[in-house]
């Protein structure tokens, strides 16, 4: 069965997209740490990041490294944290984070509960600043 994660990037399930090209995909986190924090892909579905080839593994950091670079834009602060979890969903995902200070890195952290339209808005906002 397909991940939620393929689901999404065949629009069968909804997201808040920033950016693709033909191997990665980038969307807004559902439970943000901090707004402009965004989830990286790869289109090919693997769950565990470090079973990419090394080819895919550093495509897939220099797409991040674009993502990054727009959400500083959009969203100043002092460093877009990269994290790599991937406990809960099992399709390998960077997570980006606009961050000021280490703890916003925390994911124990209580999560942002944000509207629509401003998950659009802070899609947008990344998205133009490519
Ligand atoms: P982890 O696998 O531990 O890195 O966590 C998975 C992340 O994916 C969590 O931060 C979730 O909030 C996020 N997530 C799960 N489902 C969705 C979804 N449908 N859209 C956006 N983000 C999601």
């Amino acid at each position: 069965m397909a991940t939620i994660f393929s689901r999404i990037i065949a629009g069968e399930i909804p997201c808040y997209k920033v950016a693709e090209d033909d191997k990665f995909f980038a969307f807004l986190d559902i439970n943000p740490l901090v707004k402009g924090h965004t989830l990286v892909v790869p289109k090919q579905e693997v769950d565990y990041i470090f079973d990419l080839s090394d080819e895919d593994l550093a495509a897939m950091h220099i797409f991040a490294k674009k993502i990054a670079k727009a959400i500083k834009k959009a969203f100043p602060c002092q460093k877009v944290g990269e994290a790599v979890i991937g406990l809960e969903v099992p399709h390998a995902h960077i997570h980006l984070i606009p961050i000021r200070k280490e703890s916003d890195m925390l994911f124990s952290n209580p999560k942002l509960k944000l509207s629509d339209e401003e998950f659009a808005a802070i899609a947008k906002a990344i998205s133009s600043s490519l």
